[in-house]
């Protein structure tokens, strides 16, 4: 008998080389969640530096008793799918809530983001259509993508050039094209330069989808992601984004403006077969979205708390992985050893962050992933310069 889990030895050994040299990065568990920037781990008080809460919402007061009513009055599950009998009205109104904030005309919500984008992507492409995707895309737009079937271009990260070279080659002039672009990048933190992309779709008529997980709330002036800032909504035909970030909650979405939109709902396995949100999530997400909307003020604080991490980072000398201030910032370590070493010294003095190593990281990189959240205050950001400063230096 060939054992199934022998492939994964390798993976095995590799954790347990981790854990030897500390503690277990990937295995964290916080026992008391303090606010959302601070947790107790075991008996000792620990700074989150990674959790992607960007606006700090977590423990809004408002998103609380929303939830709890939600509780009260549709129960702690809606035990079916969207197309069975797992829409209550909530997923209805924040589907409305969703396409308002956005301008857009349709809004599909999801149980996760991972499932908006598997189920966006299949959806919408098919074994005979192409998609082309961005290199660093997130996994979960590549597993959206296998499961599309469709044909695979993968072009360089961030290069319309390298986009515009393998369309004019690609030979398939019967199916459709969609194009994949991320807002704001996971792992890197940079992001795409949208009006390149764009400018192309005369040229070689696609339809374009931006992935606005890390850039839904935090980018534009009204806080709808990659489009707004660039002014180029109108170019964006899909827009897919989480609710696990700047919402502070679980579940995902797709919208869009196009008619045939609402469609996607019978054509989409992972939105078909599988339980919709539940009812305490969808609640908390749309109080959310309603302060998002009605508190500009959280989205600069984010950006005066990036910026302030990203330049104390800079002058310390420390390489980052983007020129560019976002709320993720990424620290380069030159291999998995040191990466490690240096995520121990960190979390000993009181910092978390997110090891990222490969194969969740593009180009085989080793990163201390930082992200940042409006909740943080100076002196917070502050401590974890001081922290990496005193350690990773
Ligand atoms: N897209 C991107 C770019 C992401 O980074 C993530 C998760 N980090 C997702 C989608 C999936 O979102 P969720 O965690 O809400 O399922």
């Amino acid at each position: 008998m060939v054992d199934l889990l022998d492939k994964h030895k390798p993976i095995a050994e590799r954790f347990l080389r981790m854990v030897e040299q500390g503690s277990n990065a990937l295995g964290v568990t916080n026992d008391q969640m303090i606010s959302p920037t601070r947790a107790m781990v075991g008996n000792r008080e620990i700074i989150l530096a990674g959790t992607n809460n960007y606006m700090g919402i977590t423990f809004d007061e408002r998103c609380i008793a929303a939830g709890k009513k939600a509780l009260d009055e549709f129960g702690t599950g809606t035990t079916g799918s969207r197309i069975a009998n797992g829409s209550f009205i909530l997923h209805k109104e924040l589907e409305a809530e969703l396409a308002k904030f956005l301008g857009l005309k349709h809004c599909i919500v999801f149980t996760t983001g991972y499932q908006a984008n598997l189920g966006m992507l299949s959806g919408l492409a098919g074994p005979k259509d192409t998609i082309f995707l961005d290199a660093d895309s997130h996994s979960s737009i590549y597993d959206g993508c296998t499961l599309s079937g469709a044909k695979l271009v993968r072009f360089r990260h961030n290069d319309a050039a390298d986009l515009d070279k393998r369309m004019a080659r690609d030979d398939n002039t019967e199916g459709g094209k969609l194009v994949v672009l991320e807002g704001i990048y996971s792992m890197i933190g940079d992001r795409a330069p949208l009006a390149d992309f764009v400018a192309l779709k005369k040229k070689h008529n696609f339809q374009l989808l931006v992935d606005d997980a890390h850039s839904f709330g935090v980018l534009g002036p009204h806080g709808r992601g990659l489009g707004d800032e660039a002014n180029l909504e109108d170019g964006v035909d899909f827009v897919i984004g989480t609710f696990s970030k700047s919402v502070g909650a679980i579940g995902g979405f797709g919208a869009s403006n196009h008619p045939l939109f609402e469609t996607l709902r019978y054509a989409m396995r992972p939105y078909m077969f599988t339980a919709s949100a539940s009812p305490a999530s969808v609640a908390t997400s749309l109080e959310a979205l309603k302060i998002l909307a009605a508190e500009p003020e959280r989205r600069e604080k984010l950006w005066a708390n990036s910026t302030r991490l990203f330049e104390g980072f800079r002058a310390l000398g420390l390489e980052m992985g983007s020129e560019v201030v976002s709320p993720v910032i990424a620290v380069k370590m030159p291999d998995e050893a040191t990466t490690i070493a240096k995520w121990n010294a960190l979390f000993a003095a009181g910092v978390y962050v997110n090891m990222a190593i490969p194969p969740g990281t593009p180009n085989r990189l080793c990163l201390l992933r930082c992200s940042v959240s409006a909740a943080h205050s100076f002196e917070e950001i502050d401590k974890i310069i001081a922290v990496f400063r005193d350690v990773v230096v």
